[in-house]
């Protein structure tokens, strides 16, 4: 009678912690490349591999492991963009399990990826990008650790709501306020004007705001059915620019303008000169501040209508601009954009 009592309690036991195992958060690891998939003077490793050599991380979800592309992020391109949005929503749809999605990505394009993203994942599902400064084999790489962080973070209830982020170094950063300052340390992305929203400390992730700009659920920028994106450059503003510069980029097949301007949002003659001889409706220009943080506030200082970035840098007002374009070409329409999101 005891040994039955006891198998039984025994079986108890085992299905008690076999369903505790099965119950883990499903996490998707989508796969893109970077440093973080990198090993000095080697191939990039593969989706798989790279996640197989964090075997800790099935201590807190269960990984699907999903390899989308494999490049070093100076190749993304807003195609590219285009594609990987849609591919998150397919994988949400066909598996509503997901409780989040985290992103391995280098870290040269991961302000605008974030950003793009951040913008267009109409879904609550939290999406994580994560990175690392030093490749897989060097001492104290910070792959590993970086990738345990952003899932911690992915399956925490509080990321929910709080719009794309990135985990970098213990930190998690909005990517509205992302800003890589640094090519060579673990800290590359250090808190910004805005700061961090967050922290993951050993004993928990602990959020302390969340972004108050419209993001990813609340977006407006419906991208599914799109093939493409509008064509926006961007022009670097510099002292004693030629007009010609400015007017090529205008000339060009291309459906908007970001400029690169001084500090405050002041531009060389050679831009002003050109900017004031536009015609009444010409294409959409942003102009954003060089300086990474800055903020340009007040109206236009042109009396050709413009759009003013506030203190989204060029690459983010490139690809906000993109997407305003994807609604609407009217400068008024645009600026009112550029206040909300
Ligand atoms: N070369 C890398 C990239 O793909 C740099 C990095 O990941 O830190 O962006």
């Amino acid at each position: 009678m005891k040994k039955i009592t006891f198998i039984i309690l025994l079986l108890f036991y085992w299905s008690a912690s076999h369903s505790q195992g099965t119950n883990k958060p499903q996490v998707l690891i989508i796969t893109t490349g970077g440093t973080i998939a990198s090993k000095t003077n080697a191939p990039l490793i593969e989706g798989h591999d790279l996640i197989q050599a964090v075997p800790e991380l099935s201590n807190y979800a269960t990984i699907e492991v999903d390899e989308f592309i494999n490049i070093g992020s100076s190749k993304m391109t807003p195609l590219i963009w285009l594609q990987l949005v849609k591919h998150i929503r397919e994988a949400i749809n066909s598996n509503p399990e997901i409780t989040s999605i985290i992103i391995t990505h280098g870290t040269d394009t991961m302000e605008e990826t974030a950003f793009f993203l951040n913008l267009t994942h109409q879904s609550k599902v939290p999406i994580v990008l994560v990175g690392s400064m030093r490749s897989s084999n060097e001492i104290s790489a910070d792959g590993p650790a970086n990738l345990i962080n952003a899932v911690r973070v992915g399956i925490s209830p509080e990321a929910i709501g709080r719009g794309v982020m990135v985990v970098m170094n213990d930190n998690i950063s909005a990517a509205r306020d992302l800003l890589k300052m640094n090519n060579r340390r673990v800290d590359a992305f250090p808190a910004t004007e805005l700061g961090f929203i967050g922290f993951c400390d050993p004993e928990k992730v602990t959020f302390y705001r969340s972004p108050i700009k419209l993001h990813t659920f609340e977006s407006e920028f419906n991208v599914y059915d799109l093939d493409n994106l509008p064509k926006v450059d961007i022009v670097q503003d510099f002292a004693g620019l030629d007009s010609k510069i400015l007017s090529y980029f205008l000339n060009r097949s291309n459906q908007g303008l970001v400029i690169s301007s001084f500090a405050g949002g002041r531009l060389s003659q050679g831009i002003i000169s050109e900017i004031n001889n536009l015609p009444a409706t010409h294409k959409p220009i942003v102009i954003s501040s060089s300086i990474k943080g800055s903020r340009i506030m007040g109206s236009n200082p042109q009396e050709t209508p413009i759009i003013i970035a506030n203190d989204l840098p060029s690459n983010k007002a490139r690809i906000l601009l993109m997407l305003s374009l994807t609604i609407t070409s009217k400068i008024d329409e645009i600026q009112d954009f550029f206040n909300k999101y």
